[in-house]
């Protein structure tokens, strides 16, 4: 099954309890910290902490997630989980994160939103003028392969017809056999698509393709077809890469854009407005940086520093990372989120956007 980590984002992003800070609880775990100590000792603290329907919702929720433990403890994991709601969404992760557990009003969603800027999914195609295989990689991984081969003739014919009534049968034959290709490729290909494979075939098939998918070729790789397995690494190689580019790109545009005073927001403040106005097109944040704030739990206001109770209208307040405050506005919005550690985002603020409109 196709994990399609923006759904999953745009699912937790959306999930908020207003009548209680404690409702959701966030749990990333490496896979060798099952046997130890991180989460019953991390669990006896939150618990202890928390009191009536929380107590018990947290308690609850707790249990269905160890039953979820149990089953699948080979794998570094990702869960959200709320008994009061009936939530309980789990994802494997290709990294190893930092082992949290977090109680909140909403699901923590930073360390997936950042695999999900790292690790984009794609299509790969392996092609000859005979043999093609389509794979679909998410997280890194193998979701899903597709085998298409067809039996063409030789390059050199053994006698029958004329050279060239032989050479006019091969191409169409080929021709035939890309075609299906495209078909099935049409059927499955992700917003990236590598092209990879020996000799002219791969030339061939990307001038068959429709316009909207031969936008979407990231790469043309040349390797020889019993390469697969250095060829998966070569690929997700390369889409990481392009990542890495492109979030050197944004940074240039963000810069760009101030300077000119164009459709731009920089520093938490004025990235928390625009964010929450569905002005946000691409968001831009700084990767390990934490912004401590607060959020009412009467008007839902979210800002940044601390104070006792909210001013607006007395209402308490929980402590947040401004910067997650954001990430979720933005997952809401379907803004693109890039994460990098450029030393210039830093001296804007650690986060900035770029606006669809002002
Ligand atoms: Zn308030």
């Amino acid at each position: 099954m196709k994990v399609d980590l923006n759904e999953i984002l745009r699912e937790l992003s959306e999930m908020y309890d207003e009548d209680s800070f404690d409702t959701y609880v966030t749990l990333y775990l490496k896979k060798d910290a099952l046997d130890q100590k991180f989460l019953e000792r991390r669990e006896k603290a939150c618990r202890s902490l928390l009191k009536g329907d929380e107590k018990k919702n947290f308690t609850d929720t707790m249990e269905s997630i160890r039953e979820f433990i149990k089953k699948n403890v080979s794998a570094n994991i990702a869960i959200f989980a709320s008994h009061k709601y009936n939530v309980l969404k789990t994802v494997s992760l290709p990294v190893e994160i930092d082992n949290s557990l977090i109680v909140d009003s909403s699901p923590y969603i930073r360390p997936l939103a950042r695999i999900q800027d790292e690790w984009e999914s794609f299509t790969l195609v392996l092609l000859s003028s005979n043999y093609a295989k389509i794979y679909s990689l998410s997280l890194g991984e193998i979701e899903y392969e597709k085998n298409l081969s067809k039996d063409i003739m030789n390059r050199h014919k053994k006698g029958g017809c004329s050279q060239a009534r032989f050479q006019r049968l091969r191409k169409g034959a080929i021709h035939a056999f890309l075609t299906e290709v495209v078909e099935a490729l049409e059927k499955i290909a992700d917003k990236r698509i590598v092209l990879a494979g020996p000799g002219t075939s791969k030339i061939q098939f990307r001038d068959m393709l429709p316009k909207y998918l031969a936008e979407r070729i990231v790469d043309v790789i040349d390797i020889s077809i019993d390469d697969e397995k250095e060829l998966l690494k070569e690929s997700v190689r390369l889409i990481s890469e392009r990542e890495e580019k492109k979030s050197r790109e944004a940074v240039q545009q963000l810069k760009e854009e101030i300077l000119k005073d164009g459709l731009v927001a920089y520093g938490a403040e004025e990235t928390l407005q625009a964010v929450k106005n569905g002005q946000v097109e691409l968001l831009i944040v700084e990767k390990d940086y934490k912004i401590k704030g607060w959020i009412c739990e009467n008007c839902q206001i979210v800002k940044e520093g601390s104070v006792k109770e909210c001013p607006y209208c007395g209402g308490s307040v929980s402590e947040v990372d401004v910067i997650e405050e954001i990430l979720e506005f933005a997952e809401r919005t379907d803004a693109d989120v890039e994460f990098t550690d450029d030393e210039e985002i830093t001296d804007l603020g650690h986060i900035g956007a770029i606006l669809r409109y002002k």
